[in-house]
């Protein structure tokens, strides 16, 4: 695995500018949590670490690699977005074989790890249905079952969580970091809820506006506010 390393990072769209000098190190198999209120900039952020945007100024590595200009698909990263974005038209075992198959994978490899990571994630009841055959929670699964088989440096998750019911969404926080744990991996994970980023994070990012206020583990985030925004923000129920 590696760490991620964020440096003086801005974002303009067009004219306007989103992210102002981001500097941030995601340590090599941490689980760190981006969290800010709605539009602060950290769905950008993430884009960028993807190569799902481009970063206006500054420089993002990956271990010792800058990796500013290597494109999405060659970045060794995988990201798991609130909306699942599964394939449906192929089935639970397809949509995790699909980047294998394109590899040239054989089909006989391809189911082998397709159930070792179904196993992993709890889904290997549902391998051979359809996305619109599965509830959410199961989804998010999928989705995540198919990051790990790109077997990335780094796991992003962009809001996971957020379309599942309150219940579900406790549960699959454990789950998630069970998993982060096993794997090893390195992961940012962006959430505008302060509950979430408290329970699973080992450092916490707060932004406000394109900015960073704070970066520290939850205790020192919550014991020792840098600002009153970040006192307000964190002190508030989720
Ligand atoms: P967050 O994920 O924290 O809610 P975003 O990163 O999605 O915030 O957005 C940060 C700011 O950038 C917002 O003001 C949003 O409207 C703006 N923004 C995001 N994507 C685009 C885009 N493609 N074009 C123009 N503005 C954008
Ligand atoms: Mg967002």
């Amino acid at each position: 695995m590696a760490s991620v390393v964020l440096k003086n990072i801005t974002k303009a769209f067009g004219e306007l500018p989103v992210v102002h000098g981001v500097d941030i190190t995601i340590p090599d198999e941490s689980f760190t949590v981006l969290v800010g209120p709605s539009g602060c900039g950290k769905s950008t952020l993430l884009r960028m670490v993807a190569g799902l945007e481009d970063v206006t100024d500054g420089e993002i590595a990956i271990g010792e690699k800058i990796i500013n200009d290597v494109p999405a698909r060659n970045r060794d990263v995988a990201m798991v977005f609130q909306s699942y974005a599964l394939y449906p038209h192929m089935t639970v075992a397809e949509n995790l074989g699909f980047n294998l198959r394109l590899k040239g994978i054989t089909k006989g490899e391809r189911r082998r790890q397709a159930l070792e990571v179904a196993e992993l994630v709890g889904i290997s009841e549902y391998l051979e249905r359809y996305p619109r055959q599965l509830s959410g929670g199961q989804r998010q699964r999928v989705a995540m079952a198919r990051a790990i088989m790109r077997d990335p440096q780094v796991f992003l998750f962009d809001e996971p969580l957020s379309n599942l019911d309150a219940k579900l969404r406790v549960r699959m926080r454990t789950e998630i970091r069970q998993l982060q744990q096993r794997l090893s991996t390195t992961t940012i994970y962006v959430t505008h809820d302060q509950g979430e980023a408290m329970t699973m994070a080992d450092q916490i990012v707060v932004m406000r506006d394109g900015i960073v206020e704070q970066v520290g583990s939850p205790l020192e985030v919550y014991d020792q506010p840098a600002t009153e925004f970040v006192a307000g923000f964190i002190g508030s129920p989720s």
